[in-house]
């Protein structure tokens, strides 16, 4: 047995639907620019170049029914409903949750105009909520739409189809740079409508043949 300094910490974990085990978060990768309406709704170009991936910490996972104090340092807190892909032990796709990749906007267009990392507007404490995890030999998500409703009005909606990297491009990109280990999700890139969340709000977000991710802003 390995003697640490400290006990290392319990993984992060989600619930998966119809089984009793929960799944251990180890990484979180994020792919950003991965729907043309949401890349020209940014100001980009809209063209197939080569994908945007960045990451947050495990423990920036936040469950569905779940409460998030409003984050400091923004005043500008957007939301961006994705469908998040679960990692399995055999390193293939395990299974599917729907998230929402929390961004501080305001602090990534000032990195965009400094040429600097995103880092801070987008891996801060409570900024990747989660839905439970289905297995994916029990869903097709291939044909599925992606809604995301603000105090009960959808404000974002898509289709997964019209994702501009499918989930095995991201996957095999990935693959190049890191080697995708059992307990890495993957969000996968958000359609147009992204806007700002205040306290009090509440988003719920929603992909056919998936569980919910819901929380609210206090
Ligand atoms: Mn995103």
């Amino acid at each position: 047995m390995t003697n640490y300094l400290f006990p290392p910490h319990d993984p992060v974990s989600l619930p998966i639907i119809g089984q009793p085990e929960r799944f251990p978060v180890r990484r979180i990768y994020c792919i950003g620019r991965n729907y043309a309406d949401h890349v020209k709704e940014m100001g980009g170009d809209a063209a197939r170049s080569e994908p945007i991936f960045f990451t947050k910490a495990a423990e920036t996972i936040v469950q569905s029914g779940q409460d998030i104090p409003f984050p400091p340092n923004t005043s500008d807190l957007h939301y961006e409903v994705e469908l998040v892909v679960a990692i399995g032990p055999d390193r293939s796709v395990f299974g599917f949750g729907v998230g929402i990749d929390l961004t501080r906007r305001d602090l990534q267009s000032a990195a965009k105009k400094k040429g600097g990392p995103w880092a801070r507007a987008k891996n801060f404490n409570r900024s990747a909520p989660c839905s439970a995890l289905t297995p994916a030999d029990q869903v097709d998500v291939s044909k599925a739409h992606i809604v995301l409703r603000k105090n009960g009005d959808i404000v974002q909606h898509g289709a997964l189809a019209d994702m501009i990297w499918s989930v095995d491009e991201i996957i095999e990109r990935l693959k190049q740079d890191m080697d995708l280990q059992a307990g890495d999700l993957i969000y996968t890139g958000t359609p147009a409508g992204v806007g700002p969340v205040n306290v009090g709000d509440e988003l719920s977000g929603g992909i056919e043949g998936l569980q919910r991710i819901t929380v609210r802003f206090i």
